[in-house]
């Protein structure tokens, strides 16, 4: 291929957006859908407004675009499964089926032994507050179809009250073991069009109200036969799923081992970091993966943080101070809460990080307590690998 490729993607938000920002200098153009007024990509992409599954968009794309992809997992599959008719759509829409489920997903991790939380389908009130006592007293509720950032989803200690359960009865659920995890980690990998793989380090993740706040790249203090046996287990789901393109698999580190909590069939928030951090950004290699062309090493340069910015932006001066920031403001409109923009922070070495993690606490009130935490995991991680 030597002229410029065009791409279409299902989705123009903040994903949407960093896949063109990285498409655009190895020629590839892109030309998304969304039905947002102000969609993120729109500045940096074509864009076109309206439903994901508009006929008459969707036949516009198939001429426009030569290969086809998407930046959520709710995305409507007929949508996928018409673009997949005539043109290359990747991932495949049947490795997003798999994962659209979260009780169906489970079945996929136990099919080809990623270890998971206990968990049990609930039918209907009663079969909920069974199943609490039968997990152990603790147990998490969830959404089987559509939650993210800890949407749709709560824990549970005992008999489920009514405002709680009034709220997530409306869609089918499944209620799984509360595991106390010693921390977050997350596994983002590539799998190109011939088998390749491309595995970031895993990374270390601080959520707080189900929200991402802070990722640790790398994660301090993993055993390299711990990344060794996630790598093996999310390569027989790759494999398994026949997958081309990034895909992210959370997990919860149990201090005795490990168990997976879902799968994003995507670009990841907690592979942002790689834009400044790695040899090729997980948005390169996801292009790189669906063009067939040969991936890019995922290898880490030093270490890095990344903090999401939710709410509001900070000053933008204050924090360009501080060495080793890149800042991403994604256009959005403020609204509490809402993922904005995100930072990261490269170092050479985790004592800088921190540094450098506690120059940003001082500036930004806001993301204060996470870079904290942040600087703190750094300092009182083993100085043996
Ligand atoms: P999810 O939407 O499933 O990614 O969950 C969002 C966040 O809720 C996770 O990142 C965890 O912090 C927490 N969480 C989810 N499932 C469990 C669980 N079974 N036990 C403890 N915490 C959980």
């Amino acid at each position: 291929m030597k002229g410029v490729v065009r791409i279409g993607v299902l989705g123009a938000g903040q994903l949407g957006r960093m896949l063109a920002l990285a498409a655009r200098p190895l020629g590839i153009g892109v030309v998304a859908i969304d039905p947002a007024e102000d969609a993120p990509a729109a500045t940096v992409a074509e864009v076109w407004r309206g439903a994901y599954d508009d006929p008459a968009l969707l036949a516009r794309l198939e001429v426009a675009a030569e290969a086809v992809t998407f930046e959520f997992e709710n995305v409507p599959p007929a949508a996928l499964e018409r673009l997949a008719q005539r043109r290359p759509v990747w991932p495949s829409p049947g490795a997003l089926a798999e994962g659209r489920d979260r009780l169906r997903e489970k079945a996929l991790f136990e099919r080809v032994g990623i270890p998971v939380p206990r968990h049990r389908a609930v039918r209907d009130r009663a079969d909920l507050d069974r199943a609490v006592v039968e997990l152990g007293g603790r147990a998490v509720v969830k959404t089987r179809y559509g939650g993210f950032d800890g949407r749709g989803q709560a824990v549970l200690d005992g008999p489920v009250d009514a405002a709680t359960w009034d709220a997530l009865s409306s869609s089918p659920l499944l209620a799984e073991a509360f595991v106390p995890f010693r921390r977050e980690l997350s596994l983002v990998v590539a799998r190109g069009a011939d088998g390749a793989l491309a595995f970031y380090p895993l990374v270390e993740n601080l959520h707080q109200q189900g929200v991402l706040r802070l990722t640790l790249a790398p994660a301090p203090d993993v055993p390299s036969a711990v990344e060794a046996d996630v790598r093996a287990a999310v390569t027989r789901l790759l494999e398994h799923l026949g997958y081309v393109g990034v895909l992210a698999l959370e997990l919860f580190d149990t201090g005795t081992g490990w168990l997976a909590n879902e799968m994003a069939p995507r670009v990841h928030n907690s592979g942002h970091w790689s834009i400044e951090g790695a040899e090729t950004s997980q948005f390169e290699n996801h292009l790189r993966a669906g063009l067939g062309w040969p991936l890019g090493s995922a290898a880490p340069r030093g270490v890095s943080a990344m903090l999401n910015l939710l709410g509001e932006m900070p000053e933008h001066a204050a924090l360009l101070r501080v060495p080793g920031t890149h800042l991403h403001h994604y256009e959005k409109a403020a609204r509490p809460a809402r993922k904005l923009g995100h930072l990261t922070l490269t170092a050479p070495d985790a004592p800088t990080l921190a540094q450098r993690l506690r120059a940003v606490a001082e500036v930004v009130p806001s993301l204060r307590e996470a870079a904290h935490h942040g600087a703190r995991r750094l300092d009182t991680r083993s100085l043996v690998r």
